[in-house]
């Protein structure tokens, strides 16, 4: 009686054991798959060509026209935002007019989920909610369709090329919310860290790369 208690006692303790060594393994393998390799985010880094004085003096601009003509490089960093995103459990991807349609509505397909364009002022046919913002260099506004997101409370990404003074961030987060979403992480490929776009964004924000 005393062995068969024992042995019952042993193959439970094996079970148990088996079944935490399950979940720290997917544990690992979730942080591997969302933390993309130094190689890899050297190789997306270095695909981004840098255009000195563009589209005015002493502005550097970030060219992701070379990510885009680089399939290596566009496939690892299109990998990597699927895996990161893939357990956010998001209904919708938003993305800013008009780099941000491009890496948005790639990552919509592939999570199966709905693609919205924040678009600039004068470009949406239906009715619309906008919102003003100051650039990097000068002003702008953007607007969404005032029923963009037709899921109550929906769960939404929002998604740009690059974040700078964060104006543009900003004015998205503020029109996700203003029609009834809620904004759950701005993304960016791109963070110029020195120009501190990320503070008084009232969402979580996650960038790819970082520019000191
Ligand atoms: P901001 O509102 O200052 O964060 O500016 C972000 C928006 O402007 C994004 O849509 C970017 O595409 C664009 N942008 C601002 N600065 C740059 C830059 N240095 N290089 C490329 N795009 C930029």
């Amino acid at each position: 009686m005393t062995s068969v208690l024992k042995w019952d006692f042993t193959q439970m303790l094996l079970k148990l054991v088996d079944y935490s060594y399950d979940i720290i393994c997917q544990k690992i393998k979730r942080v591997k798959m969302i933390t993309l390799t130094k190689e890899d985010r050297e190789i997306i880094e270095n695909s981004i060509r840098e255009i000195p004085n563009f589209p005015k003096e002493g502005i550097i601009f970030k060219d992701i026209t070379t990510i885009l003509n680089n399939p290596t490089a566009f496939t690892k960093l299109m990998n990597h935002l699927e895996e990161r995103y893939k357990s956010y459990n998001l209904d919708y991807i938003a993305g800013i007019d008009a780099r941000g349609f491009i890496f948005g509505a790639i990552l919509a397909d592939r999570l199966n989920i709905g693609f919205v364009p924040i678009r600039k002022k004068g470009k949406l046919p239906y009715t619309t909610v906008s919102e003003k913002y100051a650039l990097e260099y000068g002003f702008d506004e953007v607007e969404v369709h005032i029923d963009a997101f037709p899921k109550e409370s929906a769960r939404v990404l929002l998604i740009d090329d690059l974040i700078a003074t964060g104006g543009t961030a900003k004015a998205g987060v503020s029109l996700i919310n203003k029609i009834g979403a809620n904004c759950i992480e701005a993304c960016f490929i791109l963070e110029l860290d020195f120009l501190n776009g990320k503070e008084g964004i009232e969402t979580e924000v996650y960038s790819v790369i970082h520019i000191d």
